[in-house]
């Protein structure tokens, strides 16, 4: 371990002398500052472990030296011990008041000193310490969030972010009755690559195919796999003859796309329900209305957009 560097803000030559040969003896590395300017330079210059400042300097004075170490992002974190022959509380109080760690009456014995200085650094390396161990728990739930709205394969959102934003959209169209569309695209006889080329062909396939859906929506747009090679895009604010543009944008840049994994081309059928739609009275029904456009995509031969209304949904429950 390297010697902790203390910062000795000390006008009197005399007395900083004899504190620095303490500290030297302690094993401590020592910069000297006699006036608070020269302090606040040698803390940018030599990031010390610690400070002992004196509060009577010549220019600026021991609080305000302390005040504008606090108060800077790379300095407030290094502990001060405020060094006067005030003896007075009034004082004391103001120097813990304005930050400083902790406090020594001057004149103090070698023993006092590097109590100290000894305990004021075992804090801040204790606070050091829970800092990183924060920073690493925080990057940890930052992770698990993103785990727990994310699809592993492909990037997108999941499922359950899915349902999640679709409730909400739908919470805002109602109230607002703001426009939003859904829509639903199934990759057309899949289980023909997996069959032909093998599993993980098909993975990249699906890899490709989200890039391909993202690259075709807007950012506000939220994009998610929904399960197999299924996919759901929810968009905010548009109404299905403005979702078809989208969906067809889409499909044209999937038919249209060379997968280096297989040979021939990939298509995709695509089905679209959006609100305000009377018929539909919640976010399920609007799923079950998009899967029928999704459907009738199908049943009219594949790699096509089609839509469905509510008024669809009249025979069922
Ligand atoms: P259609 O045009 O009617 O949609 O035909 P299809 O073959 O795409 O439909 P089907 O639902 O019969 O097949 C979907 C296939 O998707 C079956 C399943 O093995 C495959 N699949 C589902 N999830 C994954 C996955 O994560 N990776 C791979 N490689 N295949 C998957
Ligand atoms: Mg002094
Ligand atoms: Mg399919
Ligand atoms: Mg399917």
């Amino acid at each position: 371990m390297s010697k902790a560097r203390v910062l000795l803000v000390e006008d009197d030559p005399i007395q900083a002398r004899e504190t620095e040969a303490i500290l030297q003896q302690t094993g401590y590395e020592v910069l000297w500052a006699q006036d608070g300017i020269n302090a606040i330079k040698l803390v940018k210059s030599s990031k010390p472990d610690i400070i002992l400042l004196d509060l009577i300097l010549p220019g600026l004075d021991g609080y305000e030296v302390c005040r504008w170490l606090k108060l800077d992002e790379s300095a407030k974190s290094i502990p001060v011990i405020m060094l006067t022959v005030k003896k007075d509380l009034s004082d004391k109080i103001s120097g813990l008041h304005i930050g400083a760690d902790d406090y020594l009456p001057k004149p103090y014995n070698e023993l006092e000193l590097n109590a100290r200085i000894y305990a004021s650094l075992r804090t801040k390396s204790l606070q050091d310490e829970l800092r990183q161990k924060n920073k690493q728990l925080e990057e940890l739930l930052d992770k698990v969030n993103y785990m727990a709205i994310t699809d592993a394969l492909t990037g997108l959102y999941n499922r359950r972010k899915f349902q999640d934003t679709l409730s909400g959209e739908f919470e805002r169209a109602k109230r607002y009755k703001t426009p939003f569309s859904l829509i639903m695209l199934d990759i057309d006889l899949f289980k023909r690559i997996n069959d032909n080329y093998g599993h993980s062909a098909g993975d990249a396939v699906l890899k490709e195919v989200s890039t391909l859906i993202t690259k075709s929506v807007r950012e506000i747009d939220t994009a998610s796999r929904f399960g197999g090679e299924e996919f759901m895009v929810i968009l905010p604010s548009t109404d299905i003859v403005s979702a078809r543009v989208v969906a067809e944008r889409m499909r044209e840049s999937i038919a249209a796309f060379t997968f280096p994994e297989i040979t021939g081309s990939i298509t995709a059928s695509l089905g679209i329900a959006g609100m305000p739609d009377e018929n539909i009275r919640n976010e399920d029904k609007l799923i079950r209305c998009a899967d029928i456009a999704l459907y009738r995509a199908k049943q009219n031969g594949r790699n096509r957009t089609e839509t469905a209304s509510g008024a669809e949904l009249k025979n069922e429950m």
